[in-house]
């Protein structure tokens, strides 16, 4: 019987662009040590370019999450019974049990929804375990993330990620390097989970907190302090803050601070 062809068209709003560098991939595969004892997980693995890759470390067991149901059915007849293939959106995932603390979760995420693909992992991290993340970024969305305290690009994301990884930029991929190519570069990064970090509150208001501080970027923390608190003004004193600094001159360890400080409000 003759095998029928799924022609598969680049889809712009999944954030379709396949990573074709045969030696970026390699080199991406080859970043974490990975054994026969580890679980993969790759997110959006699109036609699988780097999953042949990943499936050359051996691990115990490949799971792809892709959205695209096309891409899926390419998957499968690509790969047969090598990987497990879960036609979902990952941003809808709840399924913690693939999940341990021996999986290496991989992606060349859609850039749209990129963040909220990190954020995820990082609000999420007690139903979903992990080793390491190795995932690609937009370049300029992976500055964001390992933004210092006063510079141009810290914010929110480099709150939140620094919080719970130590993170490291492994290399710049240039536009050419995809196909369809993307207007910008890619940047990929390793999130590793920091030994000993701050459990005393819950992400996800460290991310309601931040939000609130970057949305109003350019204004004194004065004016975000008075819409969270009703005793903005204790709340300076004790943590010992000048209302005339921004957001940006804030060291991550102060948004911790101000976020227990909210948590006994709620
Ligand atoms: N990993 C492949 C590569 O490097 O060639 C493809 C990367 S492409 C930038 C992003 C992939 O994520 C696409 O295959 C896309 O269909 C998939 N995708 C987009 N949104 C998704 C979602 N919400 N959940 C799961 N996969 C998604």
């Amino acid at each position: 019987m003759q095998k029928k062809l799924v022609k598969i068209k680049p889809k712009k709003s999944l954030g379709q662009n396949f990573l074709i560098d045969k030696n970026i991939l390699k080199k991406i595969s080859n970043i974490a040590n990975i054994t026969n004892q580890n679980t993969i997980v790759e997110i959006g693995p699109g036609k699988g370019n780097l999953t042949e890759f990943l499936l050359m470390r051996n691990p115990s067991k490949l799971f792809v999450i892709e959205k695209d149901e096309k891409l899926s059915i390419f998957l499968q007849n690509k790969f047969k019974k090598r990987i497990i293939i879960l036609n979902r959106d990952i941003l809808e995932f709840e399924d913690s049990d693939i999940f341990t603390h021996k999986t290496f979760v991989f992606g060349n995420l859609p850039y749209n929804i990129s963040s909220q693909i990190l954020l995820k992992f990082i609000i999420n991290q007690n139903n979903f375990k992990y080793e390491k993340l190795i995932f690609m970024f937009q370049k300029e969305l992976a500055e964001r993330i390992i933004a210092k305290v006063n510079s141009k690009h810290y914010g929110r994301l480099s709150i939140i990620s620094g919080w719970k990884f130590d993170i490291k930029k492994i290399i710049d991929i240039k536009p050419n390097c995809f196909q369809p190519k993307p207007k910008v570069e890619s940047s990929l990064l390793i999130f590793e989970n920091k030994k000993n970090y701050d459990k005393s509150f819950n992400p996800a208001n460290l991310e309601k907190i931040t939000r609130i501080f970057f949305n109003q970027k350019r204004k004194k923390i004065k004016k975000p302090l008075n819409l969270i608190f009703k005793n903005n003004l204790e709340i300076l004193k004790k943590l010992n803050l000048n209302q005339d600094l921004r957001p940006q001159n804030l060291k991550p360890e102060t948004f911790f601070k101000i976020t227990k400080e909210f948590e006994k409000l709620i």
